[in-house]
């Protein structure tokens, strides 16, 4: 049965180019149990499932909850209903509505495309259905932030699109592709900022590929620290276009230098927690800023230390730092923020205002890839 709905699911996202739309699940954090419709801009087609269609003039409100296995709806003007799940699709282009939550910590989205609602396990399950294209600047902004010149925003257009065609079935399983949490990309609905539309209008269709044609792992971090990070000292898992270069471009940041002091009882039972008695370890001790290249592992009388598994046990804004002993405390000395593998973005902001295009940019922090249009790119092969 599983089998059966993943492959219809691939079947109806096969190929992966063109205007196929695909399915995002909205506020996928907070799972609201009611959620309230606005059709913002144009009228939209409500369709229950049951005998008419219920058409919804511009500006209309759809109230919608969850009751047992139904979801029951009610409009301002005083239809309603229930059902297995609900459709609103727009009557004609360039639809706009909005989506809410009642009490929920989760800003109100503005969306285009379809909106379909069914319920779900203590909650509803909200799904935007768009094309990539349409979702593409939501994205980038909300991972790339506001500001930057047109090349920074192209590289991380190209970035962004990869990334959803690459994890394109990550909820395969849950019925839907992607998730508008940070557990994909945040997905904060459409955008209007011109210099963010049109950097990813003019890279339409333009994905990051290895020599194979497959599509690439697209990492992306705030600030290296003057070196970015292989994935295999990170992650585990290597990749010949994320390997460590010397970055030059990002050192201008505030984010490239940190310093964190850790109380020696927080730090004696980390260190116990790794085999390591309180007093042994001081060959882990040296000072200052880290001058020479990324440490990734720390040795102590024959027990690893990973830089990464210190910053995950610290919230650590990086895992590139020195380790210096004082009375009562350990100070971390670090650079850069974020896990440091792939492209830089204070890098890549800072090589596109002094003038480099994004193709330039993408060569530098993922050096060996291509880019290439989605028709001829493939996802990778399932282990
Ligand atoms: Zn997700
Ligand atoms: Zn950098």
């Amino acid at each position: 049965m599983r089998r059966l709905a993943l492959t219809i699911i691939l079947l109806l996202l096969l190929p992966l180019a063109g205007r196929a739309q695909i399915s995002i699940r909205i506020f996928a954090r907070t799972r609201p149990a009611s959620i309230i419709f606005t059709a913002s801009q144009g009228g939209y087609i409500l369709r229950d499932g049951a005998a008419a269609d219920v058409r919804l003039n511009q500006g209309e409100v759809v109230i919608i909850s969850r009751h047992e296995n139904r979801v029951i709806y009610r409009t301002l003007s005083g239809t309603y209903g229930a059902a297995d799940s609900l459709t609103f699709s727009p009557v004609s282009a360039g639809a706009l509505f909005r989506v809410r939550a009642p009490g929920n910590p989760e800003p109100e989205k503005t969306l285009n495309g379809m909106l379909r609602v069914k319920p779900f396990p203590g909650s509803l399950l909200v799904l935007n259905f768009a094309t990539v294209e349409e979702c593409l600047p939501g994205v980038v902004r909300a991972e790339a932030g506001k500001l930057g010149p047109s090349h920074y925003f192209r590289a991380q257009a190209v970035v962004a699109r990869t990334y959803i065609y690459r994890n394109i079935d990550r909820h395969a399983l849950d019925g839907y592709n992607l998730c508008d949490d940070i557990h994909c990309q945040v997905y904060p609905g459409v955008v209007t900022d011109t210099v963010i539309v049109n950097a990813c209008r003019l890279t339409a269709g333009k994905v990051l590929a290895d020599r194979d044609s497959i599509l690439i792992e697209a990492a992306f971090h705030g600030n290296c620290g003057g070196e970015t990070a292989s994935s295999a000292d990170v992650w585990l898992a290597g990749y010949p276009y994320l390997i460590s270069v010397k970055d030059p471009w990002c050192s201008y940041s505030a984010s490239s230098t940190w310093r964190k002091g850790i109380p020696r009882a927080e730090w004696n039972s980390f260190l116990l927690l790794k085999g390591i008695t309180p007093g042994t370890e001081g060959s882990l001790y040296s000072a200052g800023t880290p001058g020479g290249g990324r440490i990734a592992y720390r040795t102590v009388q024959g027990k690893t230390i990973s830089s990464e598994d210190i910053r995950l046990r610290f919230g650590l804004r990086s895992a590139w730092f020195a380790i210096t002993a004082e009375a009562d405390s350990i100070i971390l000395n670090g650079r850069g923020y974020g896990h440091g593998v792939g492209l830089c973005q204070d890098g890549a902001k800072h090589m596109a205002e002094k003038k480099n295009t994004f193709e330039t940019i993408i060569g530098f922090y993922y050096p060996g890839t291509i880019i290439t249009n989605i028709k001829n790119a493939r996802r990778p092969p399932r282990p």
